[in-house]
């Protein structure tokens, strides 16, 4: 994808968990170059250092070295819009993580002020990238199944809400924002259509304060509907994806293991009855194997690093980015309609 037209230096703000991941993702990158990073936080300043990377002693001094070209911001959620814009205005251009921000409003004002200064500003939703994410969209793509009238897409842990700024509504806490963002923004890039209604629930199992769950049933233009879940006290499994189609089903698990079943006679109905002390069913029994195949999912791989190479293309006008604002501000604006149809307990529009 690169053409190696220039080398680009990057730098992090905040050096924690992710922050650690972009400065391993970004050392496998030959024409990017990690000149330094800042935290807050003293150890996690030692921790870079520790590992070659220069700590900048504080922001500001990120900012004011000309030599970076991109920022990385890292940190808790709620600090997203004001350190975005502090880099923007500084000539940097800008990776954030996700969620971008708390809201549509705050990444409107990003968004706003990136086009003021004319630089790059994009979001890391790095799971367009999962292999199990474009295995369900190429089974849903394929005429594999027939027409697909449903897609289940869940992650379900069972360790609650992880760390403690997660936990917090004003740090933008809560798991609608912390993996909702990643679910949500794959199933708009999967299906290329209008979303006519959102129904959602969230949980409150072992926080009060901001969800530690929730589910949205999103009903598409063409009567396809998508059933999005997020968990963290499940301490039994689903599978990450279902796909389901008129001529058969898919399973998607994470690293995409899993299989298509279709139908090949659909005239057969025989089955052996599922009997239960209460009564028998021969409509909920399995097929004979004489009237379905199983088939492997079709290959795909993905590779992360084409995230940063699309950036520093993009930057280059090589290439358009992969990850652009309007789609951003689409799945804010999704997820606050979320919220309040779990507040309001009502199904509500939400594209025409
Ligand atoms: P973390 O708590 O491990 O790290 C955050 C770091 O930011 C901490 O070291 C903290 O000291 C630092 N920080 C706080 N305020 C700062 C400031 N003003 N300036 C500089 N540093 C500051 O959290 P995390 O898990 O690394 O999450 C960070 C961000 O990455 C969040 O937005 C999160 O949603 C996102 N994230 C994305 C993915 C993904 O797959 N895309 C995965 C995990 C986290």
């Amino acid at each position: 994808m690169k053409t190696g037209k220039r080398q680009f230096n990057i730098a992090i703000c905040g050096m924690g968990g992710m922050g650690n991941w972009h400065r391993e993702t970004i050392g496998k990158i030959p024409d990017l170059h990690l000149v330094g990073s800042f935290d807050v936080k003293p150890e996690r300043q030692k921790f870079a250092e520790e590992h070659g990377v220069r700590a900048y002693e504080s922001w500001q001094a990120l900012l004011d070295d000309p030599s970076v070209d991109i920022v990385t911001i890292a940190t808790p959620n709620d600090l997203h819009r004001p350190l975005a814009i502090q880099a923007l205005h500084a000539g940097k251009n800008v990776v954030v993580e996700k969620p971008a921000a708390l809201d549509e409003a705050e990444f409107k004002a990003m968004a706003d002020v990136a086009e003021a200064t004319g630089m790059l500003l994009t979001v890391h939703q790095n799971r367009r990238w999962d292999d199990d994410y474009r295995t369900a969209k190429a089974v849903y793509e394929s005429d594999v199944i027939g027409p697909v009238f449903r897609i289940e897409s869940r992650v379900l842990g069972s360790r609650g809400i992880p760390g403690d700024w997660r936990q917090l509504p004003e740090k933008g806490g809560g798991m609608i924002l912390d993996w909702g963002v990643h679910l949500l923004d794959q199933m708009l890039q999967m299906v290329k259509e209008p979303v006519r209604t959102v129904y959602a629930t969230v949980d409150h199992v072992t926080n009060e304060l901001v969800d530690d769950g929730f589910y949205a049933d999103l009903s598409f233009a063409s009567g396809l509907l998508a059933h999005v879940e997020v968990g963290t006290s499940h301490f039994v499994g689903k599978p990450r994806w279902g796909v389901y189609g008129r001529d058969g089903s898919a399973e998607i698990d994470w690293g995409s293991k899993g299989r298509i079943v279709c139908v090949t006679d659909r005239s057969k109905q025989d089955a052996v009855p599922i009997v239960t002390a209460a009564g028998l069913t021969k409509t909920m029994a399995p097929r004979t194997a004489d009237t379905i195949k199983t088939l492997p999912l079709p290959p795909v791989k993905a590779d992360i690093l084409d995230y940063y190479r699309n950036v520093m293309d993009a930057i280059d006008g090589l290439a358009p980015i992969e990850v652009k604002v309007p789609e951003v501000l689409r799945v804010l604006r999704l997820m606050e309609t979320i919220k309040r149809s779990a507040e309001t307990g009502r199904v509500l529009p939400f594209e025409s």
